[in-house]
């Protein structure tokens, strides 16, 4: 995910396009792998900094939380950082410390990295509790399998995915007020 900004570093006020297409690597964690990452993006040179304005788009294989088959989805996040020239390569002995502005991201050179806010806005984009489909009936409480599916052959009450589902919150609810 790198870009070259040897030119726009040098004008202040000058805009420069990104679109990029890339494997960035396996993902933001475990219960998501990253396919192919897009991002559509414009730079600009503030004079104080290059300021990166876009979004990032990226298919995903995902697990669903209720029926847990895996599934592909799209992901997109919006991208907004700000990157600042240092003389020397940053790291943590670049003699920053006490600076406040964190969010900026300090580069060296000609190229400026998108890779880690990217990862970190496409993390964000996953949801808390992916689902294959809205109206995923998730397991049968009975047999396991996915609920309405032909393979489950429970009474037609088990069958039924909104029972169940209710069924599920109800019990959940119970055990919780046993608990506390
Ligand atoms: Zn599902
Ligand atoms: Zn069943």
């Amino acid at each position: 995910m790198r870009v070259n900004v040897a030119e726009l570093r040098r004008q202040p006020g000058a805009r420069q396009k990104v679109t990029l297409l890339e494997d960035i690597g396996p993902g933001p964690d475990e219960s998501c792998r990253l396919g192919l990452v897009e991002v559509e993006a414009e730079l600009a040179n503030t004079g104080l900094a290059i300021s990166l304005a876009g979004v990032a788009r990226a298919r995903v294989r995902l697990r669903c939380s209720r029926c847990l088959k895996e599934f592909d989805a799209m992901l997109e996040a919006p991208l907004e950082e700000r990157f600042r020239e240092v003389p020397d390569p940053p790291g943590r002995e670049s003699g920053f410390e006490g600076e406040e502005d964190e969010d900026v991201i300090l580069y060296h050179g000609r190229e400026i990295d998108l890779r880690e806010p990217v990862l970190e806005g496409l993390a964000l984009a996953v949801p808390m509790q992916p689902l294959c489909r809205l109206s995923c009936p998730g397991l049968c409480p009975t047999c396991g399998i996915e609920g309405g599916s032909a393979d489950c052959g429970c009474a037609p009450e088990h069958g039924d995915p909104r029972l169940a589902a209710l069924r599920r919150l109800t019990q959940d609810d119970g055990h919780s007020k046993e608990r506390y």
